[in-house]
């Protein structure tokens, strides 16, 4: 229960990554809230994780793309719940295809959901977060924030922004005792790894040190270790979890 009575902001929790990790936080006690984009989504996530921990969880439907959207949501949390010390921005989508042939509005909608989603949030919650004396920001990146991928210059560019961004969120908000650090997970299987055909999956796994994809509870223990007291003088780092892909 390293995390009991903690307020907790999981960003994408509806499924997925989002959701193992609103689940490892509610398992050591925490309060949970759960964003994503449809309320069925992140309402149906919130429900299966109160089965087994009544009442950690709370569901929040909104776009993190949208300034004014989070803005009034971190209101609601902070008055239905209380103030938050860890924010775990993991919302983040994919619209693939080569240079050529991106559309400006795939490049738009990656850049404004991976990246301006963070920047919402933490100018959101930062204020709660500056005023605690143990808070946690965790971006979501991706080993293609840090190798680049071809079919991917929009995500690629995404989560390298956001690694840029934790570094200087880190260099900010470190003299209020607020670490700011990334994750950058390799392969994980979820939803959007599901989307790729067989044959890719295949060639991603020979690149891959440990021969297979990784877990969503194998970024949930990252996270949760980089958000607890033993983490404190962590700041400013990117965690690769991965497999082995980049090393
Ligand atoms: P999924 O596609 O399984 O889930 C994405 C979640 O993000 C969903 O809950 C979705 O909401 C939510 N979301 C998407 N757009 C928005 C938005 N605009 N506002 C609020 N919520 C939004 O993704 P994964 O679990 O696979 O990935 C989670 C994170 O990890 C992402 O940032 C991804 O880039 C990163 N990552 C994933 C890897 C992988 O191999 N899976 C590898 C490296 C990084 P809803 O359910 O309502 O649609």
């Amino acid at each position: 229960m390293q995390y009991k009575d903690q307020i907790v902001v999981v960003t994408g929790a509806g499924r997925g990554i989002g959701q193992e990790i609103a689940r490892a936080f509610a398992a050591e006690g925490a309060k949970v809230a759960l964003i994503s984009r449809s309320e069925s989504s992140c309402a149906g996530a919130a429900n299966e994780i109160n089965q087994t921990f009544p009442g950690s969880c709370s569901a929040y439907a909104v776009d993190v793309s949208n300034h004014d959207a989070v803005q009034e949501v971190a209101k609601r949390i902070g008055e239905e719940i209380g103030a938050v010390s860890i924010l775990v921005n993991n919302a983040g989508i994919t619209r693939d295809g080569l240079l050529m042939r991106m559309k400006e509005d795939d490049w738009d909608t990656v850049l404004d959901t991976n990246l301006k989603g963070a920047f919402n949030t933490v100018k959101a919650f930062m204020r709660p977060m500056m005023k605690g004396e143990h808070s946690r920001i965790i971006n979501i990146a991706s080993v293609i924030g840090l190798i680049g991928n071809a079919g991917q210059a929009n995500y690629s560019a995404s989560k390298a922004g956001l690694i840029g961004f934790t570094k200087a969120v880190a260099r900010e908000l470190a003299g209020r005792a607020v670490t700011c650090n990334a994750i950058a997970p390799g392969f994980i299987t979820t939803d959007m790894t599901d989307e790729l055909p067989e044959n890719v999956k295949e060639a991603v796994i020979a690149k891959i040190p440990l021969a297979s994809f990784g877990t969503t509870e194998d970024i949930s223990k990252a996270v949760l270790f980089i958000a607890s007291r033993d983490a404190r003088y962590i700041t400013g780092q990117v965690l690769a979890v991965d497999g082995g892909m980049t090393m």
